[in-house]
């Protein structure tokens, strides 16, 4: 049995209609660009996320350079976040030209560490007289963009006081984690309305997918969206007149209208997700795997929140993880590898110094785990294969 590590199809057919007739409307409109149908689709995930305001960009990539940008955040200064994670994270903060410093994870979560981003602080910056936060280099350290990884939320509460302690700008990369629920002390509150802006992708393989590139900024402060919305459009405002340089930014309205007909679908979807997750952990449990592989933390489970988890990806981890995944492709079982290779050693970020042995437990996590195969319509039947295969494997191994 074939098992996909995504399948998009069944989803696709079961909307294919609806998605169908939005885009022959679109294209009997000619109205492609920042049109109603972005405009509802900022309503409603701002509704849907609980924030005060959505701001339709064209990729999560973009959202992310769009804040950083609109913060004027820029040379000479520095943003601190996580080595483990997708490469735009990082690659935003340089190319606004400001400067990256990549902090080590919690091995249990993946997400990054309050304990090490504050001995960062505490340990290699300097607070100067005015309040400013220097690192070691002179960079004065502006902001924390913390990564809800694979659909989990960061210990955000822990964040908030390191921020507020070091008055850092909190800037959240929601990629992975649409939905995501977060049990703070303040109340539950959604992944994206924690920080002061909340940076969203609709890659179509992100648990919301458009059909093609498109992202949003959520955000608390009106002068902020003000800022941001100008920016995505060149920092134009009025029509032709530019304060300062922002980009293309925009969103379109084909992907709008596919991203309006799915949101009423995305918490069923989210749901669903669990359900293959409860699986998994009780199949891993059942057959005495849940030792040898470390399983998905699930540190809100008892929260009382429905999306605690919304598993954008199943992440186990074994120090066989390449065997296993050469066992699992001879199967014909899809599996990956997020990420093979921490941040701070890239070879675009060497001139950042880190080497070998600096973050440890990134460097863990990139040769030692694996995503298994996750979407809401897989079945337990394939879901079993999957685990059968994977008791096959270390049973051969004793
Ligand atoms: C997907 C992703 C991005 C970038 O989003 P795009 O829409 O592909 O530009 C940024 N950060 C994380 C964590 C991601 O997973």
């Amino acid at each position: 049995m074939r098992v996909p590590l995504l399948d998009l199809s069944e989803q696709y057919g079961a909307l294919a209609e609806p998605l169908r007739r939005e885009i022959d409307e679109i294209l009997a409109s000619q109205e492609f660009i920042l049109g109603p149908r972005v405009e509802a689709f900022e309503k409603s995930v701002a509704q849907y996320c609980r924030a005060q305001h959505a701001i339709g960009v064209s990729s999560g990539t973009d959202a992310l350079l769009a804040v950083l940008m609109a913060l004027g955040i820029g040379p000479g200064d520095a943003v601190v976040t996580t080595a483990y994670s997708f490469f735009a994270t990082g690659a935003c903060i340089a190319r606004v030209g400001a400067t990256p410093v990549f902090i080590d994870i919690d091995s249990a979560t993946y997400n990054l560490s309050p304990q090490q981003l504050e001995q960062f602080l505490e340990q290699e910056c300097q607070r100067g007289s005015d309040g400013r936060v220097t690192d070691r280099k002179g960079h004065i350290v502006r902001a924390i963009l913390p990564v809800h990884l694979f659909g989990l939320c960061c210990e955000m509460d822990a964040l908030e006081v390191i921020a507020k302690h070091f008055d850092l700008t909190v800037i959240e990369d929601v990629a992975q984690a649409i939905g995501a629920e977060y049990p703070g002390g303040g109340g539950a509150a959604k992944a994206g309305t924690m920080g002061v802006a909340g940076c969203f992708s609709f890659y179509p393989s992100k648990n919301l997918g458009a059909a093609g590139d498109a992202g949003l900024v959520t955000c608390r402060e009106e002068s902020l969206a003000q800022r941001i919305r100008a920016c995505r459009q060149h920092g134009m405002e009025p029509r032709y007149f530019h304060h300062f340089i922002g980009g293309n930014f925009r969103l379109d309205e084909i992907q709008a209208a596919i991203l309006n007909v799915k949101l009423p679908y995305l918490d069923q979807w989210s749901a669903a997700r669990r359900a293959v997750a409860d699986v998994y952990r009780e199949e891993f449990t059942r057959r005495g795997l849940a030792e040898r592989l470390q399983l998905p933390a699930e540190p809100f489970r008892d929260s009382g929140l429905v999306n605690h988890h919304i598993y954008h990806q199943y992440v186990i981890r074994t120090p066989q993880r390449d065997e296993l995944r050469e066992h699992l492709t001879r199967r014909e079982i899809g599996s990956a590898i997020y990420y093979p290779l921490g941040l701070h050693q890239q070879q675009c970020f060497a001139y950042l110094g880190y080497g070998e042995g600096d973050l440890p437990e990134t460097e863990r996590a990139a040769r030692e785990t694996l995503a298994l195969p996750i979407y809401p319509e897989l079945r337990r039947e394939a879901q079993l294969h999957v685990v059968d295969a994977i008791a096959d494997f270390f049973s051969a191994r004793g």
